[in-house]
């Protein structure tokens, strides 16, 4: 029965693709709603949905700007967030415009 954490960083979620977990991490192990800002040390009540607003200046967000985000940072982000929502409402597209001319040239 050894206490002794061998693991070196508990302070992600395991297999996440969201690159804010580059910038934040857990305030500890047992604190998984508070989100450390790595950029500035801010801390984040309200886990990675409010770091991603600190980051990126959310407008109306609760959580204060953050000083040192850079456009690389808020670009790397915010294009992980369009895919996310691109993805969930893909379907219906399958008959794109392109799709139809193709069809109607063929049957010319
Ligand atoms: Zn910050």
């Amino acid at each position: 029965m050894s206490s002794s954490g061998a693991s070196s960083s508990n302070l992600r979620p395991a297999n996440t693709k969201d690159p804010a977990w580059k910038y934040g991490e857990y305030k500890s192990a047992t604190e998984k709603h508070i989100v450390k800002c790595l950029l500035c040390s801010h801390l984040c009540s309200g886990g990675i949905t409010r770091l991603k607003e600190h980051i990126l200046h959310s407008p109306g967000a609760n959580a204060k700007p953050c000083p040192r985000t850079t456009p690389e940072i808020r670009k790397e982000i915010e294009e992980f967030m369009n895919k996310k929502s691109e993805s969930k409402c893909r379907r219906g597209s399958f008959y794109s415009e392109d799709f139809v001319r193709d069809i109607r040239v063929m049957m010319m």
